[in-house]
């Protein structure tokens, strides 16, 4: 058992949310009850991960996706009341992580899809270093880096040829970082490896010769909060259970 403040404080500072410029708050975003004994983790404070949570017993949830992004107007109506009421009615704590948790060295999101496929990060590149670089461990062609990530990630990945050259570095950056493509090649990949893909890197991939795959915002944002839960678990004496909910996207 552990108090609530005290994590909370333990995680501000071993994962420096200070040092991050970011979309919303990182840390404690609804405030539940002060003693923490069973804690839930998923990627995105979506209903249905709440519902799971209060299903669980839970006393805190730990995510990486949490509420009130930039744009958001802040209103606590509709869907937004909705989602929010259980933590309220259940006194469940809701602790949110984004680019701190994908940046992280050990517990982060792109350590843990590194760590999935044997890629040892070298080299840290683009926006607040949050890109991930590495030499494969040995080179290889995108039809079979295609498989390897169907099978590791359990879906279907988009992958787009860059001049056919076999691929000896790999750069990756969890979730929609498909803006990192242009820095991933300045930083020497021949495939760059993220969640999503939008409209203009098929023309970049055809026209620098790096390959890109998209290979899903979810699942490639799955491992950050595990990590991350386990650690918690073991160091304030915790129960973690980690809680996936399918997304195509
Ligand atoms: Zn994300």
């Amino acid at each position: 058992m552990a108090s609530t403040a005290e994590v909370e404080r333990y995680l501000s500072e071993a994962l420096a949310i200070g040092q991050f410029k970011d979309y919303g708050p990182n840390g404690l975003q609804v405030e539940g009850r002060g003693e923490l004994r069973r804690l839930i983790s998923g990627v995105t404070a979506s209903r249905a991960l709440i519902d799971a949570a209060v299903d669980a017993g839970a006393d805190a949830l730990l995510v990486h996706h949490g509420l009130f992004w930039r744009g958001q107007d802040g209103r606590l109506t509709g869907w937004l009341r909705q989602r929010l009421a259980p933590l309220f009615a259940h006194d469940i704590n809701l602790c949110a992580y984004h680019l701190p948790l994908d940046a992280h060295p050990l517990w982060g999101n792109n350590a843990g899809l590194g760590a999935c496929f044997g890629w040892q990060a070298d080299q840290r590149f683009g926006e607040q270093q949050l890109g991930f670089a590495a030499a494969l461990p040995q080179p290889q062609t995108l039809e079979a880096l295609q498989q390897q990530l169907r099978q590791g990630l359990g879906r279907d990945v988009i992958a787009l040829p860059g001049d056919g050259r076999a691929l000896r570095r790999v750069a990756w950056c969890t979730g929609g970082a498909q803006g990192y493509f242009e820095s991933a090649i300045a930083a020497g990949a021949d495939v760059f490896v993220t969640g999503e893909i939008s409209e203009p890197q098929a023309h970049l991939a055809r026209e620098t010769g790096v390959a890109f795959v998209a290979a899903g915002h979810h699942a490639t944002e799955r491992y950050g909060v595990q990590l991350l839960g386990a650690h918690l678990a073991e160091r304030f004496g915790l129960e973690h259970r980690f809680i996936d909910l399918p997304n195509p996207a």
